[in-house]
Formats: structure tokens, C-alpha cells, sequence
């Protein structure tokens, strides 16, 4: 085993901890991700140093988990952190997702005995470079093997936050679960539900960043634990479509998924995509109709953005995530006819937003690459945003912020502030949307005295 060069930053910080009389081991993720030639992210450091000695060798660190062990230390660079943790045994887990108890060790082996998969239980001795291995690790990363440290029901049933780590960990590095490892995490499902919903979440949304996020909705639904996580989706099995070809709405919800290309686009960007493709169709089960041999899904948009929110908000996903992911199921179904006039355009970018304009197109992009299978070319789409893009550059009105008058000028003409200010205000947005050459101060405090005075003669 060559042993992989460490980065100079965390090569200082070990040295402090060594220079103290102290052990510095690396562990987990960065040995793991370092042998497979993958950006490390992040570093962890295990050491004999109680918490309060790292403290005092690195006091600009941020105690972050104490009890546990745990401090943390951001680099100037700032491109990753590094967590320094003493090195500690767990006695049992009678509550399913934490340790009754933590005692610090000086023994590796033992450190390494408590983590979750092989792979993750490798360590770099850092005072000699030796590797230490002693669950055979190594041979698992060269296979490609997710395999659970010890016995598998023991280490799932301790912590069962595992059961989803073991699908996350085989979704993203395109290993396959040892079979023991992956008869244990269907026979564990229920362990989930003593779980944090932030944490199964965290893991959730890592699997929907896989590159092929469908392998692993899979594995989830395989060994029943997205009945724990998201039981709506199981709904949708078996659910034909006619014009949708062979693919049920589960089938399509995941191709779906898969559709969504990350190129030039940020995680958080992607997730939101993923997440709305994976809800797009999500209430169709419940608008299934069935008449004289036809099958339609009525509005369905409508119930999808309903049941996508239920989810969200239980899995405890931010509200600007959730807000955006509603607002993207909710119009995904928009449609456009080459026939439409430049009103008719502003009228649509101002319903749905023209912040959302590029993300509505990218899943309606992957929602119709999943319907066919390929990525097809779709002119009147090509058109409707050429025709969207010619009117962001011209910088029409498209909201009541880009009004030529706001409510201070309504006000001075004796509009009160109050409901009716603001269906005045819409009024004279309808208009401009009709008619760009409208958005003066003048015309506007013209229409405005009309539609107001009208209304109470
Ligand atoms: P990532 O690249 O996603 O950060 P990672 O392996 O570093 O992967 P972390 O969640 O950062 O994962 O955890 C760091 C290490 O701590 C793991 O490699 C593993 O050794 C150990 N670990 C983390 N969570 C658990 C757990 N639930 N049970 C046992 N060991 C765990
Ligand atoms: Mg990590």
C-alpha cells in the first residue's frame, strides 16, 4: 500500500499534536477517499490527546462535539476542515442511535473496531506512515465492497443511522453491499425511525447527488427503508401511464432523477432539481382516473406540489429548499404553442417568475428525456425560451417592482394603502404584461384614477 502525500496543513496540525508527546492517526473518510484518488473534503484526526489538551494546542479551534471527543479546525485556506477527535471505545447503544457511554483509549484498533464499513475503518499512523488496516479495508476498496464492521444486525441495530450510510456510501462510490451487510439493513429497516430526521435527511440528499441517484432509490426501496423515509413514493408502483410507453409513475419519477444532468450546475442547485423531478408526479396516484378506457391524471401538478411539501416539511429540508422545490412541481406541467403572442409570454414569466425560468426548463427537460429515453429535440421549447430570453433583455415589466409608479405615487392621488392599493397595483401590472408602451408615469396614474374613482362612483 503506497501511502498517499498528506496535505501540508494537516500535516502541521499532526505535527503539533506529535511534538506534544501525543499520537496523530488520519482515519476514515480522507484515508478512503485519498486511496481512491478522490478529492478529500474533509479530514479527520484521531488522537490520544483528550479534547481539553487539543484545546490547549490549538486554541483557535471550535469545540464542536467536547463530550464526544470532538474539536474543529478550519484552515486559513479554508477549503476544508479538519476535526480532531480523541480516540474512544462506545459501550452499548440501548437507545438504536447513540453510545450510553464514551471512554477514551489509546489503542487504534479499538477506534477503528466502532466505526461504521471497512473502508471507513483505515488509518495512517502519522508519526511513522504506517497503514493500519486491521478490518481489511483495503481489500474491500479493491473489490468495490460495502461490508459492516463485525456483525452487521449488532453494529444496525446500534446505530441504525448505518442502514442508509451502507445504500449512500454504495450509491456514491458504485460499490455493492456485502450480502450479509445488505440482508442486516433490510432486516434493520425499522431502526430508522429512532433515527434524526436531520441526519437520515443529510444522508438522503447525498444519494440524490449520486451521479445515477436511481441505484440507490432503488437499494432504499429494496430493503424497505423508504417506507421509513418517503412511504409516498411506494404509491406510485405499478401506476401505468399510456403516454409515458412501459413506465409506471415510480419508474418515471426515478428516470426522472436520473435526468438531471449536474454539468455547471451547484449541489444546491442540483438537489432542488432532484428533488422536484423526484415529487413532479408524486400525486398522480391520487388524480388517477379511469373513464370509457381513458387514463388521465387531472391537475394533477396540484396535488404533487401538496404531497411534496408534506415530505419536505417532515424531512425538515429549509424553506426556501422546500419553497422553491413546491414552485417547480407546481408549473413543471407549463405548456407553450408557437402561436402565442409577446403578452402572452410576459403573462407566463410573470406567473411562474423569471428567476425560475432556467430551472423549470431543465426539468421539464429531464421529465421529457425520461418519457422518451433520449434527449430529444424539441423545437417549440428551443422557441419558447429564445422568445422568454428576448423579453429578460429587453427588460420588460414583469413584476410590480418594474412598474413606472409605485405605491407612493397612488397614494398621493388618495388610493389608501390598503387591499385596494394592491388590486390596483395587479390591474395595472395585467395591463403593462398586455402592453409594454403602457409603463409610464403618466398612462399608469391615468388608468389607475379610472379603475379607483370608477369603482365608487
Ligand atoms: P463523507 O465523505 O461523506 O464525509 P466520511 O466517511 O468522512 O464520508 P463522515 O460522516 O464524515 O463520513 O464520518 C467520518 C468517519 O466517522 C467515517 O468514515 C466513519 O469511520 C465514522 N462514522 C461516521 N458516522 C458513523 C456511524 N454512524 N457509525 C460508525 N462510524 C461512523
Ligand atoms: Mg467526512
Amino acid at each position: 500500500m503506497i501511502i498517499p502525500s498528506i496535505d501540508p496543513e494537516v500535516r502541521r496540525i499532526a505535527d503539533r499534536i506529535i511534538q506534544s508527546g501525543k499520537k496523530a492517526f488520519l482515519v476514515g473518510g480522507a484515508v478512503r477517499d485519498a486511496f481512491l484518488r478522490k478529492p478529500v473534503m474533509d479530514y479527520d484526526i484521531a488522537t490520544d490527546a483528550t479534547p481539553e489538551e487539543c484545546m490547549s494546542l490549538f486554541p483557535f479551534a471550535i469545540p464542536t462535539g467536547i463530550k464526544h471527543g470532538t474539536i474543529t479546525i478550519v484552515p486559513r485556506s479554508r477549503r476544508y476542515k479538519v476535526e480532531i477527535t480523541t480516540l474512544r471505545k462506545e459501550a452499548a447503544y440501548s437507545d438504536g442511535r447513540h453510545p450510553d457511554s464514551v471512554t477514551f483509549v489509546d489503542d487504534i484498533t479499538q477506534d477503528l473496531s466502532r466505526r461504521d464499513f471497512t473502508i471507513n475503518a483505515m488509518a495512517i499512523d502519522l508519526m511513522c506512515n504506517a497503514f493500519i488496516d486491521p478490518f481489511d479495508g483495503e481489500k474491500d476498496l479493491k473489490d468495490k465492497i460495502i461490508r459492516a464492521v463485525g456483525n452487521p444486525m449488532e453494529r444496525f441495530q446500534e446505530d441504525g443511522l448505518r442502514t442508509v450510510r451502507a445504500i449512500r456510501f454504495s450509491a456514491q462510490l458504485e460499490f455493492v453491499i456485502e450480502p450479509n451487510t445488505l440482508v442486516a439493513i433490510a432486516k434493520c429497516s425499522d431502526t430508522l425511525s429512532k433515527i434524526s430526521t436531520e441526519r437520515i435527511r443529510d444522508e438522503f440528499s447525498k444519494i440524490l447527488l449520486t451521479a445515477k441517484p436511481s441505484v440507490g432509490l432503488r437499494l432504499l426501496s429494496d430493503t424497505n427503508l423508504i417506507k421509513e423515509i418517503i412511504p409516498e413514493l411506494e404509491i406510485c408502483k405499478g401506476i401505468s401511464q399510456p403516454d409515458h410507453g412501459e413506465q409506471d409513475v415510480y419508474n418515471h419519477l426515478l428516470s426522472t432523477v436520473d435526468a438531471v444532468i449536474p454539468d455547471n450546475l451547484s449541489e444546491d442547485k442540483v438537489l432542488i432539481l432532484r428533488l422536484s423531478a423526484l415529487f413532479h408526479d408524486i400525486g398522480k396516484p391520487a388524480c388517477y382516473r379511469a373513464e370509457n378506457g381513458k387514463i388521465s391524471f387531472y391537475r394533477h401538478e396540484i396535488e404533487s406540489e401538496k404531497i411534496a411539501r408534506q415530505i419536505l416539511l417532515r424531512l425538515k429540508y429549509p424553506n426556501r429548499v422546500i419553497d422553491k422545490v413546491c414552485h417547480l412541481v407546481r408549473y413543471h406541467m407549463f405548456n407553450y404553442e408557437p402561436g402565442w403572442t409577446d403578452a402572452a409570454i410576459r403573462r407566463f414569466v410573470a406567473r411562474v417568475g423569471f428567476s425560475s425560468i432556467p430551472d423549470l426548463f431543465t426539468l421539464r427537460l429531464a421529465d421529457t428525456m425520461a418519457t422518451t429515453g433520449k434527449p430529444i429535440s424539441w423545437p417549440a421549447l428551443a422557441e419558447f425560451r429564445e422568445r422568454i430570453d428576448r423579453i429578460l433583455e429587453e427588460k420588460q415589466a414583469l413584476s410590480l417592482k418594474d412598474l413606472a409608479i409605485n405605491g407612493e405615487d397612488l397614494a398621493k392621488i388618495g388610493i389608501p394603502r390598503a387591499k385596494q392599493m394592491g388590486e390596483v397595483l395587479s390591474e395595472l401590472l395585467d395591463n403593462v404584461l398586455e402592453d409594454p408602451s403602457l409603463n409610464t408615469k403618466e398612462k399608469l396614474l391615468e388608468i389607475a384614477k379610472g379603475r379607483y374613482f370608477e369603482g365608487f362612483k
